[in-house]
């Protein structure tokens, strides 16, 4: 199912700050000024950056995501951020799930599925990240993690809204990059799965992840099932992203 339009995502990690961040939107507006852009963009700054790039955004075809969120509504969870405070700072989607979430900090399905239930609760969308490791495709068994991390995650997920990004943890920084088969295959996997899950399956949009570049931007989005793209190293210059957003 092809949507539209198509969603580029930038996630910035733990790159640029607030003043780097507001350079790299200014430019890509004064850019993006008078021009007709089909696809839809997304940024994904760090927490400092929510608000001012949030504030700089406003009113243009940039929408702001948070890169994580606490499980907890409120309360004495030192050095946590709500999504009320994300919702309150001008984000619109929070990353879930990312795959450095998972491997370098430890994040569990069941603590993603807990972050899911406050996500919906505040009214933001969730993207949630999904993809196997090296070893794990090499096994054979990718479709069967990416099945299960969905079925975890989304137990009992009561929202409306919800984007999925599947993320192949050997292509994420690392310049390998899934083949447009290995994508095409996945993606065709994971709409099965919504599709099975939610009457409004078909409607979620599923971004591919993994050294998307300029280079290798629009063989992946042609792919079906891939509705967009999340962009990570590509996506701190100004100028790749917007190749990305155009090709
Ligand atoms: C990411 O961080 O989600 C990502 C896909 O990174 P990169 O594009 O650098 O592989």
């Amino acid at each position: 199912m092809t949507f539209q339009p198509q969603i580029i995502a930038g996630n910035w990690k733990m790159n640029l700050t607030v003043s780097q961040g507001l350079v790299f939107v200014d430019r890509l507006l004064a850019v993006l000024k008078g021009r007709e852009l089909s696809r839809k963009l997304i940024l994904a700054p760090n927490f400092t950056s929510l608000q001012p790039l949030a504030t700089a955004c406003r009113g243009s075809v940039i929408e702001i995501a948070a890169q994580n969120c606490s499980e907890h509504e409120a309360g004495a969870f030192t050095g946590e951020t709500s999504i009320a405070m994300l919702k309150d700072a001008g984000a619109a989607y929070v990353l879930i799930g990312h795959s450095e979430r998972r491997h370098i900090f430890g994040e569990s399905d069941a603590l993603l599925a807990a972050k899911l239930k406050v996500v919906i609760t505040e009214g933001l969308v969730p993207i949630l990240c999904v993809g196997e490791t090296l070893e794990q495709r090499l096994q054979g068994d990718a479709v069967t993690v990416v099945t299960r991390q969905l079925t975890e995650a989304l137990a009992g997920f009561s929202g409306s809204q919800l984007l999925v990004a599947y993320e192949p943890v050997w292509a994420i920084g690392t310049g390998e990059t899934a083949t447009p088969d290995d994508a095409r295959q996945m993606h065709a996997e994971i709409r099965k799965f919504l599709r099975a899950e939610f009457t409004w399956g078909d409607e979620v949009p599923i971004l591919y992840g993994g050294s998307a570049k300029p280079g290798n931007a629009a063989e992946l989005l042609a792919q079906p099932e891939v509705n967009g793209l999340l962009v990570g190293g590509a996506a701190l210059d100004p100028e790749s992203f917007l190749q990305i957003a155009e090709v």
